[in-house]
């Protein structure tokens, strides 16, 4: 064995960031490649936008602070997705694109956003979210038989060009660990085969591109590996630490030092536990530690005093200034664990590409809500100052020290942060308004009052979001539309979604939601104790972005949200109009979440105003109401040992929300997921009457699940992937809904698409609902 003691680890910066917003302070990316994918450029046009943003990203760094000479810049793009970047790196591409790579396997910028979202027959990789973000990652698809190989040079290029620019960066590719932890095994792969299984196949690639990195001149490279925070990858445990282990000694120790550049091993989103004392054992040259979610490290980890430390004391995944004196601290507290000669650097917690860019292109948000938010260019800042404080010590940044000091106390003295009527309605609280009649009574109630067919059909909510609409909100924001035009443009458009739905024949009606920019920041923009940005975009998934609202305050609703919207659309029609809201979990996860409290106190504080809500909207006559919960996932915590309380308060604050209404009174709620078999428990209980769910790609395998664990609810299992362009066809949908039906009983079976509808057209939507129509008359037929 070869250990690399000998040579001396090249230079780490004293702070770094581990990634930053890949889409453009102005979101130029989405609109370039977008242009690309309507066939109005060309691929150099699209490369020379991103070239561009590159550029001005590494200026932008490195004015805020970040060295240029030693790599504290992460090179760290992505035209779509990480993951699928290092699908393309390793050219993994599915059998059914496979004539889209080249004869060595690479993907040209068409093909690699085909395999991201799908051509014809041919379905793009599943999407789901990456750890407990609100970032959709590209599922590899890997088999006993995927043949890898080096098949992009993107990293290597894009390392280049910042030397080229005089910006010695850090290339940031997601680990082997982490990439085959997160892969699904290929359809058809013999039982008991798991994608982890071919790490000894994927480790040459990753030398290939230590080595072209290391000859490009790089000196460190970043390698992401959050699955090893995690208890929720499918890959058991031990087998994980097994494979740390393997990985790399592969790269780290059979790679001599001086043939790859050094390895820094990134866990952001939680805490490495034990795998800690397992990469430190390896002679990887650093570890970067979330500090936010994660603890400091035991004493004297072996190994560990080696090596560069990265402590992520800046939190990469909200919003609020920094208490630098504690982050400080919290960085000489690493330094006296890890052992007083260790290297210690001042980090974020995770990348940066979870905030937005600048809290200085926020203009119209309230001067003193400013002085206490951090986005991304702040948190660089902050790096920077920290950076400082390790090397010259504190005395040195005391007055940023201070000045954050006093940004906290404004923080927590302000009008508005602590109301009293709010804390006192939600301490009166006793156990009856957390809970529902008998379920059984309430069916019968619910098929009396609504009449309903079997297999009945409905909508998760939106429909596609014209440009006309968006026209229109545009011109009521800059106050060009009057707010009575706008909202008779609304009304319109609510008449054309209810006249295409009576003539498709949906059985339950929605109004569309033309009126919501937003799922949650329509509802952050209706309700006190929040603030929303003009600019403040993060990636959702490939090019879609989200604006989150800010919650900084204690939550109330001024006056009814939905209401008249609902009202109005169920004058139009016979039929029962589901009223529209969004869950208060689901507006926690999507938004960025005050830092001072606990999470379940804020939910209730939501919960009560959408209650009230939903008590107006029963007393306005509507028989059926969804609260959307598509987050309960995904804020799912990482450990196993933290899901019971997470689920407990969340699970609690939806029927605290939901539990007021009378027996006849539907309640539906629209999960976006489909490992519903994870938290089975949870949405039992939830006590909904109806659950959507995505299930479309994976082929309604979670009816399994749902009749396994006899859920007694009815269940609406998505039968149309939205997530593609592409239109199903009937005969799919019929095959879905066939087996459907054979595996749950059919007085529990609800036909809808996998979620809403406002991200497509409606030259793909019409076409399939009326597929999913004419299938479920097709299944109705037999029964
Ligand atoms: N009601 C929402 C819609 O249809 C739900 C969206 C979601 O689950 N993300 O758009
Ligand atoms: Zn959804």
């Amino acid at each position: 064995m070869t250990t690399n003691d000998t040579t001396a680890t090249p230079e780490f910066p004293a702070g770094t960031v581990l990634g930053y917003p890949r889409i453009g302070p102005r979101r130029e990316l989405k609109r370039a490649i977008e242009a690309f994918w309507a066939g109005r450029s060309d691929a150099a046009e699209v490369e020379a936008v991103a070239a561009d943003l590159r550029r001005r990203t590494r200026a932008r760094l490195a004015e805020l602070g970040l060295r240029t000479d030693v790599p504290a810049i992460p090179s760290a793009f992505s035209f779509y997705d990480q993951v699928l970047d290092a699908t393309a790196l390793l050219g993994a591409v599915p059998a059914r694109f496979a004539d889209l790579a080249d004869a060595d396997g690479r993907l040209d910028l068409a093909g690699y956003s085909t395999v991201a979202r799908g051509r014809g027959e041919d379905l793009p990789l599943e999407m789901t979210k990456w750890f407990d973000t609100n970032y959709h990652y590209l599922v590899p698809e890997i088999g006993p038989e995927t043949e890898f190989r080096y098949a992009s040079d993107r990293p290597v290029r894009e390392f280049a060009e910042g030397l080229a620019d005089g910006v010695l960066t850090r290339p940031v590719i997601v680990g082997p660990v982490t990439y085959l932890a997160l892969a699904k095994a290929t359809e058809g792969s013999p039982e008991g085969f798991s994608p982890i299984d071919r790490l000894a196949d994927v480790l040459p690639v990753y030398a290939t591109l230590l080595r072209e990195l290391r000859a490009a001149g790089a000196t460190w490279v970043q390698l992401d590996e959050p699955a090893l925070v995690s208890d929720s990858v499918d890959v058991p445990t031990e087998r994980l630490h097994a494979a740390v282990a393997e990985a790399y000694r592969a790269l780290a120790t059979q790679i001599p030092a001086d043939e790859r550049p050094a390895i820094l091993v990134a866990a952001p989103y939680g805490d490495l536990d034990e795998a800690l004392p397992l990469l430190a054992a390896t002679d990887v040259d650093g570890i970067a530690l979330d500090l936010v979610r994660g603890g400091l490290p035991a004493e004297d980890v072996p190994g560990l005093a080696g090596k560069v430390v990265v402590g992520g004391v800046i939190d990469g995944h909200n919003v609020w200034r920094a208490d630098l004196g504690a982050a400080l601290d919290r960085l000489e507290a690493l330094r006296a664990a890890v052992g007083p000669e260790a290297t210690i650097a001042a980090g974020t917690s995770t990348s940066l590409f979870h905030v937005p860019h600048d809290v200085e292109d926020e203009p119209a948000l309230d001067p003193t809500l400013r002085s206490w938010l951090a986005f991304a260019d702040q948190k660089v800042t902050e790096i920077a100052t920290l950076a400082t404080g390790l090397t010259e010590g504190g005395l040195a940044v005391k007055d940023q020290i201070l000045a954050a000091d006093a940004a906290l106390a404004t923080r927590r003295n302000a009008p508005g942060v602590v109301r009293p009527e709010v804390r006192e309605r939600v301490a009166a609280l006793d156990e009856d308004a957390f809970r529902r009649g008998d379920f059984a009574d309430r069916k019968a109630a619910q098929a009396d009052r609504l009449q309903l067919p079997p297999l009945p059909t409905t909508t998760i909510g939106s429909f596609p979001q014209t440009p006309d609409i968006r026209k229109a909100r545009a011109a009521h924001d800059r106050g060009e539309l009057s707010t009575e035009q706008y909202e008779e443009e609304m009304r319109a458009e609510i008449r054309r979604v209810v006249e295409l739905q009576e003539s498709i024949g949906l059985d339950v009606l929605v109004h569309g939601e033309p009126e919501r920019n937003d799922m949650v920041q329509y509802f952050a923009e209706n309700l006190d104790g929040f603030a929303v940005t003009q600019n403040g975009w993060v990636q959702s998934y490939g090019s879609r972005c989200t604006r989150p609202s800010i919650l900084w305050g204690d939550v109330s609703r001024p006056a009814p949200i939905t209401v008249g919207w609902t009202q109005y659309t169920q004058s139009l029609t016979s039929k029962p109009v589901k009223g529209m809201l969004t869950g208060p979990v689901t507006i926690l996860a999507w938004s960025f979440v005050r830092d001072d409290q606990p999470l379940g106190d804020t939910a209730n504080q939501v919960a009560l105003a959408l209650r009230d809500e939903i008590a107006d909207l029963e007393s306005a006559g509507i028989a059926i109401v969804q609260v959307d919960e598509p987050a309960l996932r995904e804020l799912l915590p990482l450990r196993a040992a933290d899901h019971a309380a997470y689920l407990d308060w969340s699970v609690r604050s939806f029927r605290l929300a939901t539990s007021g209404v009378r027996p006849d009174t539907q309640i539906h709620t629209h999960l976006c997921y489909s490992e519903f078999g994870e938290v089975i428990g949870a949405i039992d209980g939830l006590d909904a009457d109806v659950t959507s769910i995505e299930a479309a790609r994976s082929k309604m395998e979670i009816l399994a699940d749902i009749a396994d664990a006899g859920y007694p609810r009815a269940v609406g299992p998505g039968v149309y992937d939205i997530h593609s362009p592409r239109v199903p066809g009937e005969a799919e949908v019929t095959e879905l809904l066939e087996a459907a039906v054979k595996s749950i009983a059919v007085d529990q079976l609800w036909v809808n698409p996998d979620c809403g509808l406002k991200t497509r057209r409606y030259a793909e939507v019409t076409p399939s609902l009326e597929s999913i129509l004419a299938a479920t008359r097709t299944v109705r037929a037999t029964l």
